[in-house]
């Protein structure tokens, strides 16, 4: 879409998101690859959890930090803080040698970004930009949502996980963008993903969605250059391709499955008309066309998602050509804090919107 002017109003936000999310997702594929090479050679902790610490930690800190270099008036609400890597301990200054480590490496390897992002050297300027997450939002001004690592049970699997940064005005997203590291080009079903793997998508409010691979160029590729993407208007129960987290935990998978059949889903075909994929990028696969429809039914009345899990979705769905509710069917509202107050989310292409927020009250509401 060469339409997009290469000075928008978002362009330089755009630059600096997009690069951040790049180094990022570099930083993240890495340690995330080399925790799968142990898990098959047998040698992994079970339990060990440090990597995913590492790498969200390391991630928060570049992050915060290109904003900051780019923007030092904008506040951030991120999800780590470094109180635990400063205590002291053993474990603390491991983790935190670990994190300057490859901080350092990604860093090298991402060297012509310096200009434009910046560099972390020492431990006391990573704590200080992991801090610069602390911002508690609201409905006023501009701030920054980041999830350095969303989906850590997915990346601890080897399967999907984010880096979902977006930028909110006034309580609205108006600029998203989520590394995939792990997604392929192609999703079909939960056995069936093909092509390039590692996406990058983008949306700018007013400029729509974009999808572009996240590892072919150490280039920031404008939007111009990017492949526009669209949801789909289906509404044929036989054909609509449904998306639901992979933890139980996350969400009602059996509110979700009740929802499925009053939408008139058959028995047979369910289960091949369901695609389980952690983190935000379910939200990039139903941009991208590839599913119709993303539940995420709460499991207790008192969970309240938080913000960063779903501002960089909000905006790619609904300059996709969807839309994002609650169970209610209420939009969600960005400018309350670090948390949304409603439950749920819902999220379809808004010629079946309609008919799955009928369907979740009727179901919900029984
Ligand atoms: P997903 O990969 O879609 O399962 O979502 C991952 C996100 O779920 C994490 O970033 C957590 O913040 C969030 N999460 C943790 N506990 C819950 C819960 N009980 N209900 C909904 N989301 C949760
Ligand atoms: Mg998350």
């Amino acid at each position: 879409m060469s339409s997009i002017p290469s000075d928008h109003k978002y362009a330089h936000e755009l630059k600096i998101a997009t690069l951040a999310v790049k180094r990022a997702s570099i930083l993240t594929k890495s340690l995330g690859d080399s925790i799968s090479v142990t898990r098959t050679s047998g040698s992994q902790i079970k339990d060990d959890k440090s990597p995913v610490t590492v790498g969200d930690y390391a991630s928060q800190a570049l992050i915060n930090h290109a904003l900051k270099l780019n923007f030092p008036q904008d506040e951030i609400v991120g999800e780590e803080d470094s109180d635990s890597l400063k205590d002291g301990s053993e474990e603390a200054n491991r983790l935190s040698s670990k994190i300057l480590e490859i901080l350092e490496d990604v860093q090298q390897k991402t060297v012509n970004w310096k200009s434009d992002i910046g560099e972390l050297k020492d431990l006391e300027s990573v704590y200080t930009s992991i801090d610069l997450g602390n911002s508690e939002g609201g409905s006023k001004g501009r701030f920054w949502a980041l999830d350095p690592i969303d989906g850590t049970k997915g990346f601890l699997r080897g399967d999907q996980f984010a880096v979902c940064l977006a930028l909110i005005e006034d309580g609205q997203v108006v600029l998203g963008v989520i590394g995939c590291p792990n997604l392929a080009e192609k999703v079909v079903s939960n056995t069936n993903m093909t092509g390039t793997k590692g996406g990058l998508y983008s949306a700018v409010k007013g400029l729509g969605a974009y999808y572009t691979p996240l590892f072919d160029t150490n280039e920031f590729v404008p939007l111009a250059k990017q492949e526009p993407i669209k949801m789909t208007q289906e509404t044929s129960p036989s054909k609509l391709v449904v998306l639901e987290g992979v933890e139980k935990g996350h969400s009602s998978h059996s509110t979700q499955s009740q929802i499925k059949a009053h939408l008139g889903f058959s028995e047979e075909t369910v289960q091949s008309q369901t695609i389980n994929l952690d983190s935000q990028a379910k939200y990039c696969v139903l941009a991208k066309g590839s599913a119709d429809i993303y539940l995420r039914l709460p499991i207790s009345d008192t969970y309240r998602e938080k913000i960063w899990d779903h501002a960089a979705g909000n905006v790619l769905i609904t300059e996709s050509g969807g839309g994002v509710c609650d169970i209610e069917g209420k939009e969600l509202n960005f400018g309350n804090g670090r948390y949304l107050h409603s439950k749920g989310v819902i999220a379809a292409n808004k010629a079946v919107l309609g008919r799955v927020i009928s369907s979740v009250k009727a179901v919900v509401n029984k």
